[in-house]
């Protein structure tokens, strides 16, 4: 990779089954405790960390040749500000309650949430090879409830055959043209995506960008649903309550949001009442629709 970009996988986060509230609670710590060492560790370029992304600049590294000039084309990324309009293409309405029960995968320097820019769609792609029946429109539904808490415009590319990855590239242009690649959802199994492993139901997260030391934004995402579990789940009584509650968790992260501990908010990492978006998660999103809109990527 050049030196004037970063990209950065973050850590996958995982929505648990039927764990028991011992283990989950060790696992929320010892992810917690492994992301913060990860992230600080990366931002501070501690070279114990970032000897694990080989290639990524990180703030605070030696910076190799010119900082590019914003609009500049830079190589192995799309050409910058493609299909970004001068404002968000939605303005979602404020939450009717104040909630702060939500937490955030990713801050700027100055605090601010790491996000998608709201002045561009989100094109995703499906691979649905394994997607139980009646399933499409659980995820549609999902995704239009994340769209008008977000603001983000999900465009849908149809079906693809691209696999999970553990670090996919975001530019992929011989698959997907010259812009970054779509948001990858895949109906997979704990074999060919080793996160899902146990009680693990789905995964989701995204990849963000930088030019030079500039501030971040999300430039695409996957996430991972599991099709034996989830068949289980539709053949049991309001399990598809719960099959949507899996979705809208994961593409809570793929927008950006972070676990919380909060039972009654769907980023709570284990399945609870499968009510949908609760206060938190709501505010949380509603936050990110104010993410800078991004010409220069
Ligand atoms: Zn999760």
């Amino acid at each position: 990779m050049d030196a004037e970009r970063e990209t950065t996988h973050v850590p996958r986060h995982r929505r648990t089954g039927t764990a028991g509230r011992v283990l989950r609670v060790l696992l929320m710590a010892v992810v917690a405790a492994l992301a913060a060492v990860l992230v600080t560790g990366f931002l501070n370029g501690d070279p114990r960390i970032t000897a694990l992304f080989p290639g990524v600049n990180v703030p605070g590294s030696p910076q190799i040749g010119k900082p590019q000039p914003t609009a500049a084309r830079v190589p192995d990324a799309p050409p910058p500000g493609l299909e970004e309009a001068d404002a968000p293409l939605a303005s979602p309405t404020a939450p009717g309650t104040t909630n702060d029960s939500y937490k955030f995968l990713a801050t700027n320097d100055d605090g601010t949430p790491v996000g998608y820019s709201p002045c561009r769609p989100l094109h995703y792609v499906v691979n649905n090879a394994t997607a139980p029946q009646g399933t499409d429109a659980l995820l549609a539904t999902a995704i239009a409830n994340i769209s008008a808490a977000s603001g983000i415009q999900f465009v849908s590319d149809g079906t693809t055959d691209e696999l999970p990855a553990d670090k996919r590239e975001p530019y992929q242009p011989n698959r997907y043209g010259d812009r970054w690649a779509p948001l990858l959802i895949s109906w997979t199994t704990p074999e060919a995506a080793p996160a899902l492993e146990g009680k693990v139901i789905g995964t989701g997260g995204s990849t963000m960008y930088s030019l030079d030391k500039g501030p971040k934004s999300w430039v695409t995402g996957s996430l991972e649903l599991d099709t034996p579990q989830i068949a289980d789940l539709l053949s049991e009584q309001g399990g598809a309550d719960y099959v949507l509650a899996v979705m809208q968790h994961e593409l809570g992260h793929v927008m950006g949001l972070d676990h919380v501990d909060d039972p009654i908010q769907l980023m709570y990492p284990e399945i609870g009442a499968p009510d949908g978006l609760a206060a938190g998660d709501l505010n949380g999103l509603h936050l990110l629709a104010s993410a800078p809109c991004r010409k220069d990527i």
